[in-house]
C-alpha cells in the first residue's frame, strides 16, 4: 500500500496562511488511495495528455503567437509532436519499464529473491519556464504520469497566454483528483514550495535553481542554463556550419537551452564564416527578418532590455537592428568580443551570436573548462579525431557534434545539465525513472537456517576463521 513520504518537512510548517495546503493534502489523499499506481490509470491519463494536444492544436498556436509570436511550423515541431513522440514512446514501452528488474545474486541469496521495483514517488511539482511553456511541464509530466505519480504543475507567468491555456484546458483532460495547475510567479511558487513535495522538477535558471533547490529539502531535478561554446575547427564546410547555427540560434529567436551561445575559432576561420552566416540568414529570414514570419519575438521587455544590452559587447558584424515595441531583435553575430564582457559572462537567451578567437582547438579547450560546465558542447569539424578530442576533454550535460540542438530530438539519450547546467536528466525511459524510486527489494526464504547462523552471535573463532 502507498504510504506518506518524509521529505524532512511537515505539512505544519505549511499551516497557517499557506493557499496551497488543502490542494497538496487533497493530492496527497489521492495518491494514498494507491490509483495512480495501476497501469490502466497511466495509460488512461497518457492518452488524454495525447488528446488534449491534438483537440487543441489551434488554441496551443494561437496562444504562442500571442506571447512571443512564435511560428507554428516551430510550435507544432518544439512544443506538440515532441511531446506527442513522448506520450507514444511512453504508452508503447510502460508495461516493460514497470517491471521488477532481477539482480545478481551472491551465494547467501540464491534461494532468496532480489529486484528492484520501480516505485513512484508520490506528490510532484513540475515548475516550468517560458521559452518552450508547454513542452517544458508536458514532457516531464509525461514521465511523471507513466511513473504513477499525483502532480502539480506550475507553468511560468511569464508566458502568460500559454499559462491560461494550460490552468483552463488541461485539467479537464486529466483526472482531476491527482493532477492540478497552479498559476502564478516567484510568490506563488515560494508559498507552494512551502508545501511538501516528494519529487520536484524544475526547469528555469540557475540562479532561481539554487533557491528552490534549498527550498526543496526532497529529491529534485533541476534542468538549468548556461552558455553553450560552439567550437568551428579550421577545415570545415562553412555554408553548412552556418546553416546549421544560424537554424541553432534562431529557431525561437534563440531562446533555446541548448542553442549555440557563443562560437569559438580562429581568426581565419572567422573570415570564412562570416560571409556564410549573413548568407544562411539571408536565405532564412529574406532581406529584413522583422517581415518574415518564421521569426519570432522576445518574450518580455525584462528580456529585451537584457538582450539589447548585450549587443554593446565587441563590435556587431551583422544585424544588430532591434525594436523595442516589437520586441524584435534581429539575428545579430557580434565580433572582437572580449570574455570579460556581458555578452561572454550571461547567457545570452536571444537570437545573438558572438566569436571570440582562439587560436587552435587546446586553446578553445582550456577556454570551455575555465567556465562553469555547459548543458551542452558543440564542435564543428570534419575531423572526426578533433571531434572526439573536444569530447574527451571537455564536460558538459551533452555533446554535438556538426549540428546544433538535434542531440534533443532523440528520445533514447538523456537529456540534462552537469554542476551549473543541471542535475539529474529526463526524456523517454530517462523520465520515467527520474520520476520513480528504485526501491531496493530481497525477499528472502526462511530456509537455509544453518548456513544463516554462521553470521550470528556469539561470533566464536571458527565463525571468525572463515
Ligand atoms: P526562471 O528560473 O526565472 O523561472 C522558472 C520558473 O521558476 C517559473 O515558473 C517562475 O515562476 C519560477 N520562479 C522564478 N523566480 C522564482 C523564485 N525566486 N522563487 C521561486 N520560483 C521562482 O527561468 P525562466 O526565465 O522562465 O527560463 C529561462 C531559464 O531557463 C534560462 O536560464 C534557460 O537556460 C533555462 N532553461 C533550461 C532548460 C533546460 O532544459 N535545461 C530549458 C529551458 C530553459
Amino acid at each position: 500500500a502507498p504510504t506518506g513520504s518524509d521529505t524532512g518537512k511537515t505539512d505544519s510548517k505549511a499551516a497557517g496562511m499557506n493557499p496551497y495546503v488543502g490542494l497538496v493534502s487533497s493530492l496527497r489523499a489521492a495518491w494514498l488511495t494507491g490509483k495512480t499506481r495501476t497501469a490502466e490509470h497511466r495509460v488512461s491519463q497518457l492518452e488524454a495528455l495525447g488528446r488534449f494536444l491534438d483537440d487543441k492544436k489551434q488554441p496551443i498556436l494561437d496562444a504562442m503567437a500571442s506571447d512571443m509570436r512564435k511560428p507554428p511550423f516551430e510550435v507544432e515541431l518544439s512544443e506538440i509532436i515532441l511531446v506527442k513522440n513522448e506520450v507514444n514512446y511512453a504508452l508503447n514501452n510502460l508495461s516493460t519499464w514497470m517491471k521488477d528488474e532481477g539482480v545478481d545474486k551472491n551465494l547467501v541469496t540464491q534461494l532468496d529473491t532480489a529486484f528492484i521495483r520501480k516505485e513512484p514517488y508520490g506528490v510532484v511539482l513540475i515548475i516550468g519556464p517560458w521559452n518552450y511553456p508547454l513542452q517544458l511541464i508536458l514532457v516531464p509530466l509525461v514521465g511523471a504520469i507513466a511513473a504513477g505519480n499525483c502532480v502539480i504543475i506550475k507553468p511560468s507567468e511569464i508566458s502568460s497566454s500559454t499559462e491560461k491555456l494550460v490552468a483552463e484546458m488541461l485539467p479537464s483532460y486529466l483526472d482531476k483528483d491527482c493532477f492540478a495547475v497552479v498559476t502564478g510567479g516567484p510568490a506563488e511558487t515560494t508559498q507552494l514550495l512551502e508545501n511538501k513535495f516528494d519529487y520536484i522538477f524544475f526547469t528555469g535558471n540557475p540562479q532561481v535553481g539554487k533557491i528552490v533547490m534549498a527550498a526543496a529539502a526532497t529529491h529534485l531535478t533541476l534542468e538549468l542554463g548556461g552558455k553553450n561554446p560552439c567550437y568551428v575547427a579550421d577545415e570545415s564546410d562553412m555554408q553548412n556550419v552556418a546553416n546549421r547555427l544560424v537554424w541553432g540560434r534562431c529557431f525561437n529567436a534563440g531562446q533555446t537551452c541548448v542553442a549555440p551561445d557563443y562560437v569559438l575559432c580562429s581568426a581565419e576561420t572567422q573570415e570564412k564564416l562570416l560571409p556564410a552566416l549573413r548568407h544562411a540568414i539571408t536565405q532564412f529570414f529574406g532581406p529584413d527578418p522583422r517581415e518574415s514570419p518564421d521569426f519570432a519575438r522576445i518574450i518580455s521587455d525584462k528580456q529585451f532590455q537584457h538582450i539589447r544590452a548585450l549587443l554593446g559587447s565587441g563590435r556587431v558584424a551583422i544585424g544588430g537592428q532591434t525594436d523595442e515595441k516589437e520586441r524584435y531583435v534581429a539575428p545579430t553575430v557580434l565580433v572582437d568580443v572580449q570574455p570579460s564582457e556581458p555578452a561572454m559572462q550571461e547567457e545570452i537567451f536571444g537570437p545573438v551570436l558572438p566569436i571570440v578567437t582562439v587560436p587552435n582547438v587546446d586553446e578553445a579547450i582550456a577556454f570551455i573548462n575555465s567556465r562553469e560546465r555547459p548543458l551542452v558542447v558543440y564542435v564543428f569539424a570534419a575531423n572526426s579525431k578533433l571531434v572526439r578530442r573536444v569530447l574527451e576533454r571537455t564536460s558538459s550535460g551533452g555533446f554535438g557534434a556538426n549540428d546544433s540542438v538535434m542531440q534533443m530530438t532523440l528520445i533514447s539519450l538523456p537529456f540534462g545539465g552537469i554542476g551549473n547546467s543541471g542535475l539529474g536528466s529526463y526524456h523517454g525511459k530517462f523520465s520515467f525513472d527520474t520520476f520513480s524510486h528504485h526501491r531496493a527489494c530481497l525477499l528472502r526464504s526462511m530456509g537455509l537456517e544453518t548456513m544463516n547462523s554462521l553470521r550470528y552471535p556469539p561470533y566464536s573463532e571458527r565463525k571468525r576463521g572463515l
